[in-house]
């Protein structure tokens, strides 16, 4: 049997007290709520792995590029308790990874689109397109990618094996081809690096287009973090033609680089409480009083960041939502009927062709998410770079297998 090298995590099935387990999450280990079920995470790197092979409806890609995101940061991290940080759906032991880019080395019968030697990269969200969700459009919230009892759809690198390995499998239907990344970039190895950012960058992209539906050229745009989704946001933002784009963001690795893509403003909020100004005050010192046409919340903090936001919204603001918080916050309405205001919640980055925006927007270099590349590891090397991420000192950090 063909074997391959990969990138594991596991943890103990041990649900919390409390969390109301189903027969399907235990059946099929598939838990929507995994820092409720999962403890003592480990981090396994393999060598002896089966090599995947294509269904009828599949691609064998064989991996030139895979980010380490946030959650898989949050799958080894746990609290006083020993359980994952994760909130979300997770099955676990999994081959991690879900932000990536390769090259189609077979393909399934049924597959007419793509073909080996293509370079592509591919959606996380594995969604049914039969469901009532999925057929109202609304991909990114399908029942059965959520669903227990489903094993057929979900997420990749969460309940599906990823691409922190040599070769992953995914169907056809949520790959997307970055050959014209190789007309912008000078290297197969810099298109493969943008092609695995494509995903992130969609994120940002969804929440902000999509979801939001966009801004006005010549609008004030605030990003709440620099993480790699807020450095997207910050590139889209520009690319879309902002009147100023400011960033609010405490690491200094990110601060450079949120400038480095595009920021006309960074600034640290701790560094502003010491001087006792608040964020507010320095968005409407900076917008001329006007305030902010839109806020991305990429930083997963609405305790800190709403209430500042609330104080800076200009006439017809718009809030997208992209950070994470399993937790209620108070909202002052009052603010948002006085400044005409909307808040946009945004989950995924699938359809509405938000993936091939992307690709374009890249291909055109319009913009460049390689520059947010700060570390790169190889595969065999993975314990190093998640020791690495745990410090989080990067921008990204890339594995290459
Ligand atoms: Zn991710
Ligand atoms: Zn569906």
């Amino acid at each position: 049997m063909a074997t391959m090298r990969v990138a594991i995590v596991d943890a103990e099935f041990a649900p919390r007290s409390g969390y109301e387990i189903t027969e399907a999450e235990k059946k099929t280990r598939k838990v929507r709520e995994g820092n409720r079920v999962w403890r003592n995470p480990k981090l396994i790197y393999r060598t002896d792995y089966p090599k995947p092979k294509p269904g009828p409806d599949e691609v064998l890609i064989k991996v030139k590029a895979c980010g380490i995101c946030g959650s898989d940061v949050h799958f080894l991290e746990t609290d006083e308790e020993g359980y994952i940080i994760y909130p979300g759906l997770t099955r676990f032991p999994v081959v991690i990874g879900h932000e990536f880019s390769g090259v189609v080395e077979e393909v399934g019968s049924n597959v007419q689109w793509v073909k080996p030697g293509d370079m592509v990269t591919s959606e996380e969200m594995l969604w049914c397109g039969e469901c009532n969700a999925c057929r109202s459009a609304y991909v990114n919230h399908c029942y059965l990618l959520n669903d227990p009892a489903n094993m057929t759809y979900g997420e990749l690198g969460f309940t599906h094996d990823g691409a922190m390995a040599e070769y992953v499998v995914v169907k056809e239907r949520y790959i997307w081809k970055i050959n014209s990344l190789l007309n912008r970039y000078s290297s197969e190895e810099k298109a493969f690096e943008a092609g695995s950012l494509v995903e992130p960058t969609s994120v940002a992209y969804h929440a902000m287009f999509v979801r939001a539906g966009g801004f006005k050229p010549g609008s004030y745009v605030v990003i709440w973090g620099a993480g790699p989704i807020g450095l997207a946001a910050i590139s889209l933002a520009k690319a879309a033609g902002a009147g100023k784009i400011i960033s609010f963001e405490i690491s200094p690795v990110r601060k450079e680089l949120a400038l480095k893509v595009g920021a006309d403003y960074v600034f640290d909020p701790v560094e502003l409480s010491k001087q006792g100004i608040e964020p507010w005050e320095k968005i409407m010192d900076v917008t001329g009083g006007e305030g902010a046409d839109m806020h991305v919340e990429a930083a997963g903090a609405p305790s800190a960041t709403l209430p500042q936001m609330q104080k800076s919204l200009a006439i017809g603001a718009k809030i997208a939502w992209i950070g994470r918080a399993p937790k209620a916050v108070p909202i002052y309405l009052e603010i948002f009927q006085v400044r005409r205001s909307q808040l946009f919640g945004s989950q995924g980055h699938s359809g509405w062709r938000t993936f091939g925006n992307v690709i374009r927007l890249m291909a055109a270099g319009r913009i460049d998410m390689t520059k947010i590349i700060t570390s790169r590891f190889k595969l065999d090397e993975v314990e190093k770079a998640f020791e690495r991420a745990h410090k989080r000192i990067d921008g990204k950090i890339t594995i290459k297998p």
